[in-house]
């Protein structure tokens, strides 16, 4: 294993993702002795604060964000006490001496994470890099979303390139973080069940939903350059995609498991705008409160889409003829992240001439709210069958947190602060693949762009537009819900 850092720098430190995430992710290490004894955590941005009011500022996020219950004063003092704060305005280089003399001799080991805008990326590397911040023992850590497209996420690419080597650089997808995503690998290669089932002879279809409630939160601005295709799918989705659909790593080392995620990134077939659908939000109501449309939450009219539905074929062996269906979208009616492998349904069956019907069988794997594993599969309904034998589907659940209850459920972020402190890039994404994420997703936009397409209206509190549900039922194919 790597050195673990004694320095850690979060960039953005004032920002909604450190009082959300990072401080609570970085206290629930420290409840559990997982932080290095002397690591020093110095945090920046321009804001006008010292130590004092920046300690206060993050004991505020920690009462804040923290689950219910979970704050001890004791834990947060000694969290607390390890933070320091230097103002930096990355715009302006001359403010990083400052930071420089604050971390001191970086040879001790130095995490740097950057938690703001991309466009800060760039000039916050060429600071770093002139303060004599970019040595050997130094990891760089940097938030999504890298770039917008494939050209500016490869000058984001080139310049951290620039500075720092690949083992260095760590990007975050906090989704890998979460724990039922690491479990993908569990189940597909730690069981010898699914994995002989798992290819287009016994898989009819797959489902990818990530659906919000929420709106763009005050974040309009960001959301409306961005979208749902560039927000959720080329990231997040497509994480996802790849974890479900990758061939065994050859080990759990950090370049076999990307290996085979990037084979996958770069399989995906180029996407028919057939085979598309936009929406965006009109007013509506979520459960039963009424909310505004998209265009009424920013402002001013738009044409950024809310959300979006896609028909996915990934072309290799194991997939061929095995359409992936996802499907992203805010202000839908509930929060849900699940990923559904629905399995073809039994060749011949001795039970159709006793009048019983059988369902193919189907492994549901919720990430969010709850995270769960359920595979549904036929039962016989208990009787004399003396009118015939009744089959039922029931649901074999694995409640994650009922299965292993002594375990605190954790934020994803608590695993990836870690990792980059100890040096471990396996779950983080490597440069190869963004660049194929993004590469597949700029002829998404373009094909979108030349055929002059515009999201459908659909109101707040439903699916998406009822072309989203077409999508799939043209192929015979529900959507989970
Ligand atoms: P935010 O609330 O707007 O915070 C931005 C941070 O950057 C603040 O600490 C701000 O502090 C600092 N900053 C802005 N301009 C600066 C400059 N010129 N020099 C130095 N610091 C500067 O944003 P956020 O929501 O925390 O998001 C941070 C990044 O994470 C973004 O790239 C975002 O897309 C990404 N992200 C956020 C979330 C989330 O849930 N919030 C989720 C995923 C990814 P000052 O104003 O004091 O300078």
């Amino acid at each position: 294993m790597a050195e673990r850092i004694s320095t850690l720098v979060l960039f953005g430190a004032t920002g909604d993702l450190a009082r959300r995430m990072l401080l609570p992710s970085l206290y629930g290490l420290d409840s559990d002795g997982l932080l290095p004894d002397h690591l020093r955590i110095i945090g920046t941005a321009r804001s006008d604060l010292d130590d004092v009011g920046f300690r206060a500022q993050a004991d505020a996020a920690l009462r804040e964000f923290l689950p219910e219950g979970f704050y001890a004063a004791g834990i947060a003092e000694r969290l607390v006490s390890r933070l320091h704060y230097v103002p930096v305005d990355i715009t302006k280089p001359d403010t990083f001496a400052s930071l420089a003399k604050a971390i001191g001799d970086p040879c001790h080991g130095v995490g740097i994470l950057l938690s703001t805008a991309p466009t800060l990326f760039k000039p916050a590397i060429d600071g770093l890099g002139a303060a004599g911040l970019a040595c050997p023992t130094v990891r760089m850590a940097l938030e999504k979303p890298l770039g917008t497209d494939l050209e500016s996420s490869r000058e984001i690419n080139d310049a951290v390139g620039a500075a720092f080597p690949e083992d260095r650089i760590f990007r975050i997808d906090h989704y890998l973080g979460k724990e039922t995503v690491q479990n993908l690998l569990a189940l597909r290669f730690a069981n010898v069940l699914f994995e002989p089932l798992w290819n287009s002879t016994h898989i009819d279809h797959v489902q990818i939903t990530v659906a919000e409630t929420i709106g763009v939160e005050g974040r309009g601005d960001y959301y409306d350059q961005a979208g749902a295709l560039r927000d959720m799918v080329q990231n997040h989705m497509l994480q996802l995609l790849a974890l479900v659909a990758r061939e065994p790593p050859t080990d759990f080392s950090a370049a076999a498991v990307r290996d085979e995620k990037v084979k996958v990134l770069r399989s995906l077939r180029p996407i028919d705008p057939a085979n598309s659908v936009t929406g965006q939000y009109t007013k509506g109501a979520i459960d039963g409160e009424p909310v505004p449309g998209y265009a009424e939450e920013i402002g001013h009219d738009s044409n950024t889409e809310t959300f979006v539905a896609l028909k996915v074929h990934i072309d290799n062996w194991r997939w061929k003829g095995v359409p992936f269906y996802l499907r992203t979208g805010k202000r839908m009616p509930e929060r849900d992240t699940e990923i559904v492998i629905q399995f073809r349904d039994v060749p011949y069956s001795i039970f159709a001439s006793r009048g019983a019907a059988t369902r193919p069988n189907k492994l549901v794997i919720d990430l969010q709210p709850e995270e769960q594993i359920s595979l549904h599969l036929m039962a016989k309904a208990p009787g004399l069958d003396r009118g015939g034998i009744r089959l039922r589907e029931v649901q074999l659940d694995i409640g994650l947190a009922n299965a292993f209850s002594e375990h605190r459920r954790r934020i994803a972020y608590e695993r990836l602060l870690l990792d980059l402190i100890e040096g471990d890039p396996t779950l983080f994404v490597r440069r190869d693949e963004v660049e194929a994420q993004w590469a597949w997703i700029d002829r998404i936009r373009s094909a979108w762009a030349e055929k002059c397409l515009t999201p459908r209206p659909y109101a707040a509190g439903t699916w998406g537009p009822s072309a989203a549900i077409a999508l799939a039922e043209r192929d015979g194919i529900s959507w989970h819900e």
